[in-house]
Order: C-alpha cells, then structure tokens, then sequence
C-alpha cells in the first residue's frame, strides 16, 4: 500500500458509514495520514463525529461547500493545526430530489444551478482554498470523485451527469492551472456503489444490475476497492499523473452495447 505516514488530508464528503469518502478517509488513515473531515449540517455532524472517533487525532469541522465563508474558515483551521496540507478529498454531490426522477428535460433553472454549484464549483472553491496550504509543502494531490453519467445518458442521473462532464472538464483545467505548483488534481470515475446519494437517483437498483450483467469484471466495485485506488492517486507514487479521470468501475466503461 502506498505510504501516506507524516502526512496530512483534508476529507469533505463523508455523511456516514456507506460514504465513498469514509472509505478513503479509512485507508488514509491506515496509510498514516493525519486527517480533518468536515460535516455540511448538524443534522451530520454526530455521525462524522462518531466515524471519526474511530481514526487517530482527527479535526472534525463544519462546511457547506456552498457557502465561500465557511469554505475559507475551514481551510484557516486546517492550516492552524496542521501548518499546511498534502492532499484534499472532494467528494461532495447533491442534486434537489425532483431532478433526478423526471425526464431532463424538466430540470428548472434552480436544480441546474444549485446541482453544479455544490457538485462542482465546491471542487474550484475548495481547491483555491487549499492551494496557499499546499503550497507550503512543496505540492499537494486534489481528489474528486466523478461519474460515467457525465459522458453516457443513466435513466434518472439526469443534471448530475451534466455536473459531472463540467467536474471532469474542471479537473483537467485545474490540473493545468496548479501544475506549475506541483498540485495535481485528479477524478476517480467510480462505478455505482449503494450510498446516500445513491438512494436519491430513482431506479438505482438496474444500474447496479447492469454492472453485473455487462462488466467486464462481470460484478460491480465497492468503497474500498475505490478508496485503494484513490490512496494511490493521493501519494507520490503517481507523482506524475493529473488532469486524469481514473476509471474504477470493473471495467464497465468498455462495453460498447450488447
Ligand atoms: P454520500 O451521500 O455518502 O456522499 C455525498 C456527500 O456530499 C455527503 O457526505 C454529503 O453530506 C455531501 N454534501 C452534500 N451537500 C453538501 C454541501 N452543501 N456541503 C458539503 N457537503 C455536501 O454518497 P457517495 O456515493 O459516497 O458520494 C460521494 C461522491 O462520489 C459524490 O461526488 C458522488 O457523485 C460520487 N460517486 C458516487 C457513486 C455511487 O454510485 N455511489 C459513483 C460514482 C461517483
């Protein structure tokens, strides 16, 4: 496993035990990295406050990635306590629930808006935050978490396909931007795992079942497999790889049709 030990992460996305984050956030950990997590409401805070109790010395703090106030606050405390930071999770969605089970077509102006402003300006925001914290380490890694929705049309994924093409898109010119600075941004496109966020996309269960059906691997991918791959991307052992949307999906992306 790559070694993470000395290190620091910054994690936002983890609602509870299901969480794609909580996954890497475990194996970071496990990897050695010391860790602050972040909890979007009160309704969460006590959950990431029990799952974070199970890691070593974490920093648990507010943000509503919507909001630049608590995005900057958060990265002043991150940086307080831990005096910069060598990798940062982005794994943060939402949509408004009408619009992941009518036809596209009749996302309103304010879904649209509010599934690509959480969904994807959080990634701009919390980057710009961060990069002065990495900066005094020399460089830093920047992991989202992304989906094959944004490049093929899933029943019901609807406007977070469309946040996910402009979170891709956003990568690669963030990658472009923070290179020169040696902060690299990366995406793990994930293959449908049942979390949260996934009980909210109506008819979920078929898209599990066609994993199963047509990938490669014949089988779907769960947290942990994501959270291996993303530990990679987070250490320097792929200290030369950015702008990249790493497909972990049993190879489903492959498959053409029948
Ligand atoms: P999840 O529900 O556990 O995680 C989504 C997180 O977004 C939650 O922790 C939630 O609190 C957070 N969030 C929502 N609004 C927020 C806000 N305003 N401020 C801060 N945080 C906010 O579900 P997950 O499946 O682990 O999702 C994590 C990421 O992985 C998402 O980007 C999702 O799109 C992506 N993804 C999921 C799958 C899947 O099948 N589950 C597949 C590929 C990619």
């Amino acid at each position: 496993m790559p070694d993470l030990s000395g290190t620091h992460g910054l994690i936002v996305g983890v609602a509870n035990k299901r969480s794609i984050s909580w996954a890497i956030a475990q194996a970071a950990a496990a990897a050695g990295a010391r860790l602050a997590l972040t909890y979007p409401s009160e309704r969460l805070e006590e959950n990431v406050r029990e799952l974070a109790a199970t890691l070593d010395n974490p920093l648990v703090l507010p943000c509503d990635v919507g909001n630049d106030q608590q995005i900057a606050d958060l990265a002043a405390a991150v940086d307080a306590e831990f005096g910069g930071l060598d990798f940062c999770v982005h794994g943060a969605s939402f949509a408004p629930a009408d619009a992941l089970k009518s036809p596209f077509v009749e996302t309103s102006r304010e879904s649209f808006r509010i599934a690509l402003d959480i969904s994807t300006y959080s990634l701009v925001g919390l980057t710009r935050a961060v990069v002065p914290l990495m900066e005094k380490r020399g460089g830093g890694s920047i992991l989202t978490l992304t989906y094959l929705g944004s490049d093929r049309v899933f029943t019901n994924y609807n406007v977070m396909g469309v946040a996910k093409a402009a979170l891709e898109s956003s990568v690669r010119y963030l990658a472009s931007d923070l290179g020169p600075k040696n902060i690299r941004v990366n995406a793990i496109s994930a293959g449908a795992i049942r979390t949260l966020a996934a009980s909210g996309i109506s008819g979920f269960s078929s898209i599990l079942q066609v994993y199963r059906d047509k990938a490669p691997l014949r089988r779907g991918v769960d947290q942990k497999e994501v959270a291996d791959a993303a530990i990679f991307l987070l250490s320097q052992d792929s200290r030369a790889i950015t702008g990249e949307v790493m497909m972990v999906d049993a190879g489903f992306h492959v498959i053409g049709g029948v």
